[in-house]
């Protein structure tokens, strides 16, 4: 079975996001399943189009995925869908499920259709990719762990559920103000944040003293929390994307995966959720998923990819959580800067779209001397 998934580099200044593009094959590359999860921004969107074309040679991709709607993820999908042929579209449609929502608004004034405008009006970028797909005739398959028949080989959506993703979208920022349920936390996250950007302050971490705690479970948004979230098996070579999901959403998919008859611990490959952030890994969750700490200077037993901008640390990646994959016996590699991240079959190319070898290998020093420093 041959596979090969590459991630496009995404963002400028500090923001991330994430751009992926995978494609396998059963019958030694004669024909392929191509996939796109997520397509950043409209700049990435063209450049994913651009990859699919010169290094998959075709037109055609099989099943995009759009993650959640925030635009580091979605805004691009809509140049991929209106440039390329998508056979299908999986995302999240919560204009789609009003009816189910509408008995969370506290508001009397709300009507359905208010509602449903809402979502809309605040979730423009998944909306647009929503739109498309009318118009094209594409079949938009809704991501959820219980739905699963997507018709797509070797992949299985284990998170989020569908009652799961409902939690969500009440507290989605756009409809917050009108539902009950509301956690007040959006304003007071920001203001931790900005607080937390200025006090930089720098502790050392070695390799038996782990500093990543778990995060509180609102740590990261809703829309973050209501990531789908796939794996894939090829196999036996075990593949987790993991969108920008938190904590709570990661421990339902790895319930999901026990359901399913899988056993965790074994990935070959593994997404950092949400760039890298710390609000959404903690060690509970990674010892869980990933496995405990190892023994230092053992080899590393699976890859680990973070999808951040060139100027997104200290936030993405988190160094404590590079740490704490390197430490579960992860090889760490993250797209920043002008890197495109191929991995294959197990094995790891990154391609430099500046030429330069040594870029490559100073990358990987740079996650070894996270260990002597680390940004709190
Ligand atoms: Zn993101």
């Amino acid at each position: 079975m041959l596979y090969e998934i590459d991630f496009l580099p995404v963002g400028e200044g500090e923001s991330s996001g994430d751009a992926i593009c995978l494609r396998y094959s059963i019958d030694k590359g004669n024909s392929w399943v191509v996939g796109v999860i997520d397509g950043g921004t409209q700049t990435s969107g063209e450049a994913v189009c651009t990859h699919i074309r010169e290094y998959y040679g075709t037109e055609t991709i099989d099943f995009a995925v759009c993650t959640h709607p925030d635009q580091d993820h979605a805004s691009g999908l809509s140049v991929v869908m209106d440039e390329m042929t998508v056979n299908t579209l999986m995302m999240h449609c919560p204009w789609d499920y009003v009816d189910h929502l509408f008995e969370y608004v506290s508001d009397g004034r709300v009507t359905k259709e208010s509602l449903s405008q809402r979502l809309k009006d605040g979730l423009p970028y998944a909306f647009k990719l929503y739109e498309l797909a009318n118009e094209k005739g594409i079949p938009i398959h809704h991501a959820f762990s219980d739905n699963e028949n997507h018709g797509i080989p070797f992949l299985h959506t284990i998170g989020p559920s569908g009652n799961y993703y409902l939690e969500q979208v009440v507290n989605f920022r756009s409809i917050t103000d009108i539902t009950e349920d509301v956690v007040e936390k959006d304003a007071l996250l920001r203001s931790i944040m900005a607080a937390a950007r200025k006090a930089v302050n720098w502790i050392s971490e070695s390799w038996d003293d782990e500093k990543l705690v778990d995060p509180e479970d609102d740590a990261t948004s809703s829309e973050n929390n209501s990531s789908v979230i796939l794996f894939f098996d090829f196999n036996g070579k075990k593949l987790l994307f993991t969108g920008d999901a938190g904590v709570p959403a990661l421990e339902k998919a790895a319930d999901k995966l026990e359901t399913l008859g899988f056993s965790l611990q074994d990935f070959s490959f593994v997404q950092a959720p949400h760039h890298g952030s710390k609000r959404n890994t903690g060690p509970t969750i990674l010892n869980r998923l990933i496995g405990y700490p190892r023994q230092k200077d053992t080899d590393t037993i699976f890859t680990t990819f973070i999808s951040a901008s060139k100027e997104g640390e200290p936030k993405h990646p988190n160094k404590r959580v590079v740490n704490a994959f390197v430490r579960r016996g992860g090889k760490v590699i993250a797209t920043q800067g002008s890197t495109k991240c191929h991995y294959s079959n197990g094995v790891l190319i990154v391609t430099l779209i500046e030429p330069g070898l040594s870029d490559y290998f100073e990358q990987l020093e740079i996650f070894q001397h996270y260990f002597d420093q680390i940004v709190i």
